[in-house]
């Protein structure tokens, strides 16, 4: 299984839900050129944005981190996780 220490995506990326049918909010991420990503209910709009505790050798606060982020779960069904074999090398 994918382990979120090789990973690091969510901690390089913010991703933006918008639903498929709120075209004016699609438009208008879009018109910022984002990498999109789709699942089966949004699409996923992905700004590239490093978290100030992102170190090469991993996070610089693990024990103390958020809790959004000890709730990430690495999953390779995940549009998300999918990202870094996608984009790998592009930050
Ligand atoms: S949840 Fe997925 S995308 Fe996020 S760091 Fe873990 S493996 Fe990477
Ligand atoms: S606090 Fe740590 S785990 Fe959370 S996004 Fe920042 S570097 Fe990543």
């Amino acid at each position: 299984m994918k382990s979120c220490i090789d990973c690091q995506v969510c901690c390089h990326y913010l991703t933006i839900p918008v639903g498929k049918f709120d075209k004016d909010y699609i438009e208008f991420y879009k018109n910022f050129g984002l990498d999109m990503l789709e699942d089966d209910r949004v699409y996923l709009f992905v700004v590239p944005c490093s978290c100030q505790y992102i170190t090469k050798e991993g996070c610089s606060i693990y024990e103390n981190r958020p809790k959004v982020c000890r709730q990430q779960q690495p999953d390779m069904t995940d549009v998300i996780c999918s990202y870094k074999e996608k984009w790998d090398g592009k930050f």
